[in-house]
């Protein structure tokens, strides 16, 4: 799927593509964009399109802010929705570089490739990954403010309401296919107004870059049906939150290197060391997969959520999955991410992890034959079964204290990243909440 630069000139003329955004991701996984007008296609492809970095969260200090942007011209896709004025907009993802040429380390998505030219050091050619991301649906107010209103009181694969929520589903999926999707799978969740789309898996740059413009396409949708989608990890307190399922499968050609079909759940060796890999580091991984102070209220038991560092075949109370599958499809699902992960910087950690897993060639702990809830701490500790970290303090704690889970990050995003997760929960140890009032006032 290689797209020139010719290419990009003819799908401007024919569709009367007038701005173009120029689309890339911060620390904290918001995409941001720069948006210029037709006239500067030419500057665009030429990767001379300059913006002042200093103001964008986890970039850079003033004195060096100036950054340019180096288009990623197989991400072209023009927009299905126009502006006022007629005309559409075309949109590409970007990698950021500095004005000296040099990509620049501070951006989540050079390193993601970056972690990638180290997995094909090793030999192996494809990072696979499929996202299960999960969102609810809230109405909006007179004003166009979010409320916590649902719009449907459906529940898990209900087919058979034809409320607000379905038909803003639908219209999210046709959207989806209409700048080049290919959506799996879409369905009612467990929550009221709870929401899945799944697209197909693809190699994990693909996906990464899918997964920001799936939760743009996603918000706008919703707000043309009068509707507020929010991916925050547990917008209500007692309902099922919001999760990231991530699957992940290694590719050596058209080889699956996680299959075996003479090992047991056909995991081949080198699938059972990453998963050990993961396993190992999975409490610096929370931290960068869970990243809010919320993500932490979805991990706890009741929901489907994983609150137990452990894996199985079958039983999806634990943090890693196997789901039964053919050969290209064999793959581990992490079940603990929540869709508010910065997808590069996550899938930066899991590979990594993953590889010193196979570097270490370590078998993982045996899988869990019982739900891991219904163990006493005595069983768990027994079968060595450590929890997550509870709270967004105590995985920032194991990612500080996990130098390989940092080298995924590298340096520099290792240091933003600390710096914006040990602001946000300092802000939030301070902020008083309403529980705390109806607790407190009467003492
Ligand atoms: N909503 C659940 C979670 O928080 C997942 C439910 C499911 O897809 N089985 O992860
Ligand atoms: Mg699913
Ligand atoms: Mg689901
Ligand atoms: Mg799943």
């Amino acid at each position: 799927k290689t797209v020139t630069a010719d290419d990009i000139r003819k799908s401007v003329e024919d569709n009367d593509v007038r701005f173009l955004r120029l689309a890339f991701t911060d620390i904290n996984g918001t995409l941001k964009a720069v948006e210029v007008p037709k006239s500067q296609l030419e500057k665009v492809l030429s990767n001379d399109i300059r913006f002042d970095g200093s103001s964008i969260d986890g970039f850079v200090r003033l004195q060096e802010s100036d950054m340019v942007l180096y288009p990623d011209l197989s991400t072209w896709a023009v927009l299905p929705w126009t502006d006022v004025r007629g005309g559409k907009i075309g949109r590409l993802i970007c990698s950021v570089h500095m004005t000296n040429r040099e990509p620049f380390p501070g951006d989540p998505r050079n390193n993601l490739e970056r972690v990638l030219g180290e997995m094909k050091k090793m030999g192996y050619t494809q990072f696979d990954i499929g996202f299960e991301a999960e969102f609810h649906l809230f109405k909006l107010d007179d004003k166009g403010n979010w409320t916590t209103e649902v719009p449907d009181h459906a529940s898990y694969f209900d087919l058979t309401s034809n409320d607000e929520g379905a038909s803003c589903r639908r219209d999210i999926v046709e959207t989806l296919e209409s700048i080049g999707f290919e959506v799996e799978a879409a369905h009612h969740e467990v929550g009221d107004g709870q929401q899945e789309i799944d697209f197909k898996f693809d190699d994990a740059l693909t996906t990464a870059d899918r997964v920001q413009i799936f939760k743009m396409v996603v918000r706008a949708v919703a707000r043309r049906h009068n509707l507020f989608a929010t991916f925050m990890a547990k917008p209500i307190q007692g309902q099922a939150g919001n999760g990231m399922h991530t699957n992940m499968s290694m590719f050596k050609g058209k080889r699956n290197v996680f299959y075996n079909k003479n090992n047991k759940y056909h995991l081949s060796d080198e699938a059972l060391y990453f998963l050990n890999g993961i396993l190992e580091h999975a409490r610096a991984i929370t931290a960068i997969g869970d990243p809010t102070v919320n993500s932490y209220k979805r991990l706890i038991p009741g929901f489907e959520a994983p609150v137990y560092i452990s894996w199985a075949a079958k039983n999806r109370s634990p943090l890693v999955r196997v789901p039964s599958a053919g050969e290209l499809n064999t793959r581990l699902e992490l079940r603990s991410v929540d869709p508010t992960a910065n997808p590069y910087l996550l899938l930066a950690a899991c590979l990594t992890a993953g590889l010193n897993g196979i570097k270490e060639a370590k078998k993982p702990m045996k899988p869990v034959t019982s739900n891991v809830f219904e163990m006493s701490e005595d069983e768990r500790k027994k079968l060595g079964i450590k929890p997550l970290p509870s709270t967004l303090h105590n995985a920032i704690k194991a990612f500080k204290a996990d130098k390989v889970i940092q080298s995924a990050l590298g340096e520099h995003l290792t240091k933003s990243f600390i710096d914006s997760k040990e602001l946000e929960w300092s802000q939030y140890t301070q902020s008083v909440s309403d529980w705390e009032r109806n607790k407190y006032m009467g003492y």
